[in-house]
């Protein structure tokens, strides 16, 4: 491993106020060890971090970096609206737009309410769910992860599960007892849930094509089949699009999947690409039931940064350039480097599996398929560690968990995929040796 000693100093500061150093606990880099890198400037396809060196951008903020860091028409947008005032708590015209901007996009969605984070969305949403259901339950599947809401942090991937903890300490039983974990791409087990205790679910969410438990698209007819049994038990089906919304493809996994014969999703969550890097996220569905929030209806929700000036701004202008060239850049590079990682973990003998939604994807070091949370977990995290570190070594930064899509942006030009498919072979040969 390479060091870097600056982010060293800085990682050591971190932790002595901030709790393990992070802000979001993935970015420590227990599961595949060493400094987490101190990241000073980002442009385009690339990181620079405190020690000087330059890594080509995997993780792309996660997911809301699509069209690239520091994009000159995002950059100028947010520069005029910070210009204009920062926060008015009225309303205000970017809110409208980029609220019609989605609705446009999303045919099964009529309107919008705007928060500043994914777990906003997914808390709200179910919170609707519930008010409009006047019932309790909830279901959710094992490796869905829906942001830290107390009911949704069971079996809930990635984060959680790069730290290996079955729940979170602090939710409290009566929260989780209202949660019911399924094994995904499992209607049989969905039925019998509904057979058992339809009556008292308000809800089924689920991620529309998860990737927090690396790349697990649903199995051909599965989010059909979730849509008919909750509408035969008189429950909501939320699709949960935070990470796949406006990155699988201009209408997210609902434009790849949909429309459904069994009618589409009632409620549905976005966050991360609609932020464009800023915190803005939404919760929407028709317009009867979103009538039943506040101030129209009687479910409370609220925000004092909730469609914030400057994120909306950073957010419409990301969504603007979300156009078919993008998506067909963003599929070139996706393919550019699975097909070399493919090919180099061949060579050097180590199983793995690339799974797709989309031009998301990622990579699992096991035999695929993966078609659940029970399958992915069969992951060799071990040899992803060296792989990972290898990479970083060689200048590409990968998400630090073997459970993560690994995102690429429109920024990806050849000369940034090509140093990422240059650094697979001995990336391969690490994974390979550990
Ligand atoms: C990231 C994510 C969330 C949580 O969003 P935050 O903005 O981190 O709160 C919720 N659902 C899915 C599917 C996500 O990927």
């Amino acid at each position: 491993m390479a060091d870097a000693p600056a982010s060293a100093a800085l990682f050591e500061r971190a932790r002595a106020v901030v709790p393990g150093g992070v802000n979001s606990p993935v970015r420590a880099f227990r599961s595949v060890g060493g400094t987490p890198r101190f990241v000073v400037s980002a442009t385009g396809a690339y990181l620079t971090d405190a020690d000087g060196r330059e890594y080509v951008d995997l993780i792309g903020s996660w997911g809301p970096m699509i069209v690239g860091h520091t994009h000159p028409e995002v950059l100028r947008a947010v520069t005029e609206a910070a210009g204009r005032g920062f926060s008015y708590g009225t309303p205000s015209e970017n809110e409208v737009a980029l609220a019609e901007e989605i609705v446009a996009r999303i045919d099964p969605v009529e309107q919008v309410r705007l928060v500043s984070s994914g777990t906003e969305a997914t808390m709200s949403a179910l919170r609707l769910a519930r008010g409009i259901t006047g019932r309790s339950r909830v279901v959710k599947f094992a490796g869905c992860y829906h942001g830290h809401v107390d009911a949704l942090l069971a079996a809930a991937g990635s984060g959680v599960a790069t730290f290996g903890l079955p729940d979170s300490a602090g939710v409290p039983a009566s929260a989780a007892a209202e949660t019911i974990v399924l094994p995904y791409n499992d209607i049989d087990a969905v039925e019998a849930a509904f057979a058992a205790d339809g009556e008292h679910i308000a809800a089924v969410i689920t991620e529309a094509a998860p990737g927090n438990m690396g790349v697990v698209p649903p199995l051909p007819g599965f989010t059909e089949a979730l849509r008919r049994v909750t509408r035969d038990h008189g429950a909501l089906l939320i699709s949960d699009e935070v990470m796949t919304g406006f990155r699988c493809s201009r209408a997210g996994w609902y434009g790849l999947e949909g429309p459904y014969d069994s009618g589409a999703p009632d409620l549905f969550t976005f966050g991360k690409v609609m932020g464009g890097g800023f915190p803005a996220a939404a919760f929407g569905g028709p317009a009867d039931l979103m009538a039943r929030l506040a101030p129209d209806g009687p479910v409370y929700q609220a925000g004092t940064l909730s469609g914030n000036p400057v994120a909306t701004a950073a957010g419409l202008a990301t969504l603007r350039l979300c156009d078919g060239d993008l998506y067909a850049r963003l599929h070139h590079g996706a393919r550019t480097i699975a097909e070399a990682a493919a090919s180099e973990l061949t060579k050097a003998g180590v199983p793995h599996a690339i799974q797709w939604a989309g031009s998301m994807f990622s990579i699992f070091l096991c035999e695929g398929p993966v078609r659940n949370y029970a399958e992915a977990k069969g992951t060799d995290s071990a040899a992803y560690g060296a792989f990972f570190h290898s990479m970083l070594d060689q200048g590409v930064h990968l998400p630090p968990s073997a459970y993560e899509a690994w995102f690429v942006s429109g920024a990806h030009d050849d000369a940034a995929l090509d140093r990422v498919v240059s650094a697979l072979p001995a990336a391969a040969r690490a994974a390979a040796a550990a």
